[in-house]
Parts: structure tokens; sequence; C-alpha cells
């Protein structure tokens, strides 16, 4: 059932999408781009590079299909974080393969994904598969840095070229093992952005005089002390509550989190018990469960013997799906409505987003997922971060986080080398990404 066949296409390819460069910033996303064009145009697909700014292209390729099924869009972005060369084991832009792996940056955020994706199109075509509705393929700008250049200029400016029923991107499809089962996740949800400024204000005086003045920096500990220690109520999701439901069907070392279902009065505590054994785990459910807000950056002060007369913080305030950037906003100023002279602004926001599963892609999904592993279990997960899915969802389009990877390196591992150090891949993981997408693609579409 592996497409073994394709192993050599698919490393290459991810490899060579490696060796271009695209940290951003800049980003230079345009050379992968023309790339991915030139090795779709090799099985006859026709590719458009759209630029938001000279440099950041997008590529946007179709199959088009008789209408009777939705669209589906496999969606992707090219840009990468920096890499710093000293820190790696080997050169972070080589796209080497070794030890059975395809290192580099975007070995798994995200040109792995791009790489199966793009293979998929090319199988798709290659095998002159009937089409029941269009597949799209767009391999965007800038993610990492908002999505400005990318899929936001891209659904804003040329949406009917994107716009699809359904998208499949980054954000889930990562096997957690538990127990010897592998639990596979596929983003349903994403938490909204709230970044927010705050200034406290005083009076300004003479270090050696502190009660003469109204010192800046207590007013903002103040501020700091209450939301950075905050604990806000809890709310459970649908995608929150399947994931919970899941972890604790049959997974013994995890089986407390039943009873947070049962009683999220008792949550924390259950959390806390969870975390002298998996601390990574009970904070990210910790994270699933509520808002969180963490003060970022301070700047305060000028001089050794001036008290500031203002001193300026940033709160990275993270909202559920169903809670509003407008209420987060009120809720934090109403958390701090004793403490005077305080001045607020939202640098960005971005209202959170949710898709359903009881829909027929999630269901292909799962299916295919079981024939490969019979064993597995599959459970829809909300991220904490952001992706892309947030443009296509705010349009009403049901996306899915799914980048399918077994676990062969154990996950705390995984987890660390996305924006940190040998970034890689392994070869079976590849065909193995690439088999379920494809059987996903095939049998969902015709
Ligand atoms: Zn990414």
């Amino acid at each position: 059932m592996l497409l073994r066949e394709v192993e050599g296409e698919v490393t290459t390819l991810l490899s060579d999408l490696i060796r271009i460069n695209t940290t951003n910033p800049p980003g230079n996303e345009t050379e992968a781009a023309s790339y991915l064009a030139k090795v779709l145009e090799e099985d006859g697909l026709d590719c458009e590079i759209l630029e938001s700014a000279p440099g950041r292209g997008n590529l946007v390729a179709r199959l088009k299909g008789t209408g009777e099924k939705p669209s589906l869009l496999l969606l992707s972005h090219l840009d990468v974080v920096a890499a710093n060369p000293g820190e790696w084991s080997v050169n972070p832009f080589s796209g080497v393969v070794k030890d059975g792996f395809v290192w580099g940056r975007g070995a798994i955020d995200m040109k792995s994904m791009t790489a199966i994706e793009v293979m998929v199109m090319k199988l798709l075509k290659r095998n002159n598969v009937k089409l029941k509705g269009d597949v799209i393929l767009a391999a965007t700008a800038d993610e990492e840095r908002g999505g400005e250049a990318g899929a936001e200029w891209l659904v804003r400016n040329h949406p009917e070229k994107v716009m699809a029923s359904y998208v499949i991107n980054e954000g889930g499809g990562q096997a957690i093992p538990i127990d010897g089962k592998n639990v596979f996740t596929i983003q349903t949800a994403e938490k909204g952005i709230l970044w927010l400024k705050i200034k406290a204000k005083g009076s300004p005086g003479h270090g050696s005089l502190p009660g003469a003045a109204d010192n800046a920096i207590l007013r903002m500990c103040r501020v700091i002390e209450r939301l950075g220690n905050h604990r806000a109520g809890i709310a459970l999701i649908p995608t929150v509550v399947q994931f919970l439901t899941v972890l604790a069907e049959g997974n013994n070392s995890i089986k407390e989190v039943a009873s947070l279902l049962r009683n999220p009065d008792v949550a924390d505590n259950v959390l806390d018990m969870l975390a002298q054994r998996d601390k990574a785990m009970a904070e990210e459910i910790r994270a699933m469960m509520r808002m969180t807000i963490a003060p970022t950056i301070v700047h305060g002060g000028v001089k050794e013997n001036i008290i500031p007369s203002e001193c300026e913080a940033v709160f990275d305030c993270r909202i559920l799906p169903g809670q509003s950037i407008s209420e987060a906003f009120k809720s934090i100023r109403s958390l701090l409505g004793d403490i005077e002279k305080l001045e607020f602004e939202v640098i960005q926001s971005n209202e959170p987003s949710e898709s359903p599963t009881d829909t027929p892609l999630y269901q292909f999904i799962v299916k295919v997922l079981r024939e490969f592993e019979p064993e597995c279990l599959v459970t829809p997960i909300m991220l904490t971060g952001g992706t892309d899915s947030r443009f296509f969802r705010r349009l009403g389009a049901v996306c899915y986080g799914f980048h399918p990877l077994r676990s062969d390196l154990p996950y705390g591992e995984i987890l660390k080398m996305i924006h940190g150090v040998d970034e890689r891949i392994s070869v079976e993981n590849l065909v193995f990404g690439t088999s379920v997408l494809y059987n996903v693609v095939e049998r969902f579409m015709t």
C-alpha cells in the first residue's frame, strides 16, 4: 500500500526545496515557486506564480474536476524561519540525506508537506484520475511572519484562484505515541491572538527620593503580576472534548484526563498531577482549556538615578474558539480595573477558528489512517499557535491540519526541531505521508 516507487522523487523534491533558502525575512519564495512550477509542468500541470511583492511568489496549480464534488485545496507555505548553521550538525540549507533522514530547515515545517502535496498533484495527473471536484495546490509565501504577503494576500486578492470547500494544511497529522499506540492528530482548531501593549504612567523623580515620585515600574509590576498569574475560566470546545476523550480511551498513563471531562473544576489539580510525569502534555492541555496571557516584553527607565514616569509591557494573549478579541480585551481591562494610569494598545489580533469533525473528509482521513495502521487512534486537536488555515476558515472553508507523520523520533524531539536545530524527516515518513495523502485525496475526490 505504501507508494515505494515515489521514494526517490519525493526525497529529491524536498532536498531541492531545502537548498533554496527561503528564510523569512526576506522570504525570497519566488525561487522556490519557480522550481515547483518546473517540477509540476513536467507532468503537464499548468501553474501560476502570483507575487504579492517582488520575490514574494505564491504558486497556484489546479486540476479540474467535473463539479460533482466540493473542491479541495492542498495548502502549504514555502518560507522558513532562520537557522544558525553554527548550532546544527549539518548545513541547514544542504538538504542532505543522511541515516535515512532528509536534513535541513523546513524538513518538518513545512517543505516536506509541500513536497508531498506536489507529489500528490503529479500522481493524480500522471495516473489520469477522473476527479469529481477541483483539486487546487497553493504553496504560499510569508506564513512565518503572519501571511500578509502570502495566504492572506491570496485570499484577499485572488479568492477565485484559491478558495475551496475543504483545505488540508499543516498543524496536525503527527502521531503521538501513547502506551505503544500511535495517536494521529488532525488539527481542527486554533487559538486566536491578541498582542496587547500596556503603558503604565507615573511621575518622575530623583532615585534618592522614591517617596516623592510615582514610579511607573512599580505600577507595571502590579499589572504583570496580575495578568501573568491569571488563570482564566475553563471552557471546553468540541475539539478539546474529543481530544481528551481519545487520550483517556485506553491510555493508562493519561487516564486522569477522563476526570477532567467529568469535572472541569478540578482540571488544574489533575493537570498538576499529570505535570509531574509529563509536563509538556499537561501544559499543552492546560493551554487548550482557557485563554492564556503571557508577558513577553518589558521596557522602562533610562537612567540609574531617575525614577521613570513610563513603563510599557507587551502581553501575548491567546483566546479560544468561541471567544472574541473584543471580549478578551474587555476582560483584561476589567482585571486591571483598580490600577490607575494605564493605557492600552492592540498591536495585532487574529480571531480564533474551528472546523467541525462531522464531515466526509474527516471520516475519509480516519478511514485511510486505519488502513495503514489498524491499531491507531485518531483525534482532532487544537493548536495553541496559529497557521494560515485561519484565513480560509474565516471565509467558510473546512480546514484540517494534516501532515501525516509516523513517530519514528520521540515526540518531544520533533516538537523541539520545529524552529529549532537539526530539523529532519525520515525518507520513510515522506513515503508514508505521500501514500496517506494520495489515498485520501484520490478516494475522496472520485
Ligand atoms: Zn509552518
